[in-house]
């Protein structure tokens, strides 16, 4: 028996929440989108609008009021019975909390037509943290976007020991049909595969500078010449923003905590946050 995926319910509509609403509406699946309040849905609906007129910009296919159509497609709504009554998939996009998303899994469990699939899209959390909160865990596995959907365009797939091997597959080959390049992991992985990679260069590159071998340009200068790719860490992390990096490195051991307190006092503490703030480790003209 194969399983259908038609009707996607997004639950949550915050930073990810609506670039993957939007990103499977533009792909023609039916949408309902989530979130807890109307103040919510009233950011939703401006991120959303935001995302119609990127689209049009940077997304082929998105002119002729396509952008504008999918805009208007999107179902959305605060009342989480109603959103979920014909969902085949659920994908959750609400705050990184284990204390959120099991409260969240516990009502839409016992909302949920039985045979609905649930995703989670958390960057941190396993999905074995999460399955049993579900009622369902056959049924359940992770469906990890990166940020800005429609250009890092990777969907990391990652079941837990009881993910049925349909539904796996069911959620790859919706990936697929959004536009998304799936990556199918075979075991759960904390960091799933991308941030498996990134997270020890980036901080490799941070203990360089910091430990005063090399600036930041000398480190990318190498890594761009050294593997040929387009950019260097310290690049990357300019683009990402150094508050996650920090925050990440200020939980960690000893050595990460050093990191941190180099980020702070070099950057941060300077308003050097990266790009948005129109400096970071490089400086960037408006
Ligand atoms: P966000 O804070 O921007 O959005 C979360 C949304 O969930 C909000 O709109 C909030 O109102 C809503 N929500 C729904 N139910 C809620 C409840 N019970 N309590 C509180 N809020 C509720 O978060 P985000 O950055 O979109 O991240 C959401 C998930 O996506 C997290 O699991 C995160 O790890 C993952 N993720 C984020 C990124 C990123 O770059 N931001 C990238 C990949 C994955």
């Amino acid at each position: 028996m194969t399983i259908e995926i038609r009707r996607v319910m997004v639950l949550g509509t915050g930073v990810l929440g609506s670039q993957i609403a939007f990103q499977s509406a533009f792909h023609g699946f039916d949408v309902t989108a989530y979130d807890i309040s109307d103040e919510a849905l009233a950011g939703a609906r401006d991120r959303i609008a935001k995302l119609a007129a990127t689209y049009r910009d940077e997304v082929p296919g998105a002119g002729d009021g396509k952008a504008e159509q999918t805009e208007a497609g999107i179902v959305l709504t605060a009342d989480l019975a109603a959103a979920v009554q014909d969902a085949d998939l659920v994908i959750e996009a609400v705050p990184e909390v284990l204390a959120i998303k099991e409260q969240t899994y516990r009502q839409l469990g016992k909302l949920a037509p039985e045979r609905t699939i649930f995703a989670t899209n958390s960057s941190t959390l396993l999905p074995s943290d999460i399955k049993d909160f579900t009622g369902r865990p056959d049924k359940f596995l992770a469906l990890h976007f990166a940020n800005l959907v429609w250009k890092f365009n990777t969907a990391e797939v990652m079941g837990t020991p009881d993910t049925d091997p349909q539904v796996y597959q069911a959620v790859v080959d919706f990936a697929a049909a959004i536009g998304m390049v799936p990556i199918e992991l075979h075991r759960e992985k904390a960091g799933y595969v991308l941030n498996s990679l990134l997270v020890p260069l980036l901080n490799a590159a941070m203990a360089l500078s910091a430990g005063g071998y090399a600036e930041p340009e000398a480190v990318d200068k190498t890594w761009r010449i050294g593997t040929g790719a387009p950019v260097g860490p310290f690049q990357m992390l300019d683009i990402i923003g150094l508050t996650t990096p920090y925050n990440i490195l200020a939980n960690g051991d000893e050595d990460a905590q050093r990191l941190a307190a180099w980020l702070k006092t070099t950057y941060l503490d300077k308003g050097k946050l990266g790009i948005a703030t129109g400096e970071g480790f490089y400086r960037y003209s408006a």
